[in-house]
């Protein structure tokens, strides 16, 4: 019989491996440069929580990261989540991107085992550091009976994420992590508490397994803006296969890119349009005419997000833009 659950906690990088000159230094210090080793070992109340065994996969911080980086950790994760000893993953995770990364692990990873991605808005050298407490409560998550089945979970500032729904909004401040419908739960002095649970298809639901994806097909983003120029569309990657419009308001798509984005799309590129807003659903034959045009819509996920689904959902429908819109409406 085990004494306590075993966690593996794989560090990657990020804020949460950095380091300041002075205490002071909250939002200027150098990344990724402690091990994940180092970062537990500051903090001696996790060791009673789990059996903790750390791995180093990456080191180095999460604007860095490309496709490469994400097949490269959800096919680790998946390893280590096979061990039946095992019963939960952490992932130790630059903010900038860690909502990419870890809705990457939410459709693509196939148990139901819980995964916890974690990062800190402070380095552990700074005052009022969030990086002990929330891998405390990352920890604290990733033992507890109630995770389990949720999918990927982002855990900050004491609030528990679905993978699905978190953004980073803010660029320095603790209160960084916003789901739109509210977070799924706090941890109170190491508890979790849950209010709610995904309600879209995840993990074990999805039709997708990191273990049999090699490649992404590349897809690019186009941010909308008063002055956006209709070269725009040409200056997408010509490797580019999807093409995810980041449009103002609902989606909506000047009168002169019109045009060279139907030409694209004729051209065998998948246009979805997607808001800029950073919030709310992007109405299908709203604001312009998709079954014609042939383009798809986001229903309501963030752009950066949209790109990984879309990925996803192009490994396996590459031509049929029916079940690529059906994804973004299922998951
Ligand atoms: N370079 C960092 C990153 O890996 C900055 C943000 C952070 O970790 O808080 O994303």
């Amino acid at each position: 019989m085990r004494d306590k659950p075993n966690i593996v906690v794989i560090g990657t990088g990020g804020t949460i491996a950095g380091r300041g000159e002075s205490a002071a230094n909250t939002s200027a210090y150098e990344c990724s440069v402690l091990t994940i080793d180092e970062i537990l070992a500051a903090i001696p109340e996790t060791a009673p929580l789990a059996n903790l065994r750390t791995e180093q996969l990456l080191q180095i911080g999460s604007e860095n990261f490309d496709n490469g980086h994400l097949l490269k950790i959800g096919k680790r994760v998946s390893e280590v989540l096979k061990d039946d000893s095992v019963d939960g993953v952490i992932l130790t995770h630059g903010t900038d991107t860690i909502e990419e990364t870890a809705y990457f692990l939410h459709l693509t990873l196939k148990s139901p085992k819980p995964v916890v991605v974690v990062g800190s808005m402070r380095p552990p050298s700074a005052m009022s550091s969030d990086a002990s407490l929330n891998l405390y409560d990352a920890i604290s998550v990733a033992i507890h009976p109630d995770s389990r089945g949720k999918g990927t979970l982002v855990v900050a500032n004491e609030e528990i994420h679905t993978a699905r729904d978190v953004m980073k909004t803010n660029s320095f401040k603790l209160e960084a992590f916003r789901s739109p419908y509210g977070a799924l739960g706090y941890v109170v002095e190491g508890q979790p508490r849950y209010y709610r649970a995904p309600s879209r298809d995840h993990t074990m639901k999805t039709e997708w397994s990191i273990d049999e994806l090699h490649a992404l097909p590349k897809v690019d983003i186009v941010y909308a803006y008063g002055a956006l120029d209709e070269d725009v569309v040409g200056s997408v990657a010509s490797d580019a296969r999807g093409l995810i419009f980041a449009g103002t308001g609902n989606g909506n798509v000047a009168e002169r890119i019109v045009a060279p984005l139907r030409a694209a799309t004729r051209d065998g590129l998948h246009v979805v349009r997607a808001s800029r807003t950073g919030n709310g659903v992007v109405i299908r034959n709203g604001a312009q005419p998709d079954d014609d045009y042939d383009w798809l819509v986001v229903d309501d996920q963030a752009p950066q997000k949209a790109r990984i689904l879309l990925m996803l959902a192009m490994s396996s429908h590459p031509h049929e833009r029916s079940a690529l819109q059906a994804a973004f409406y299922r998951y």
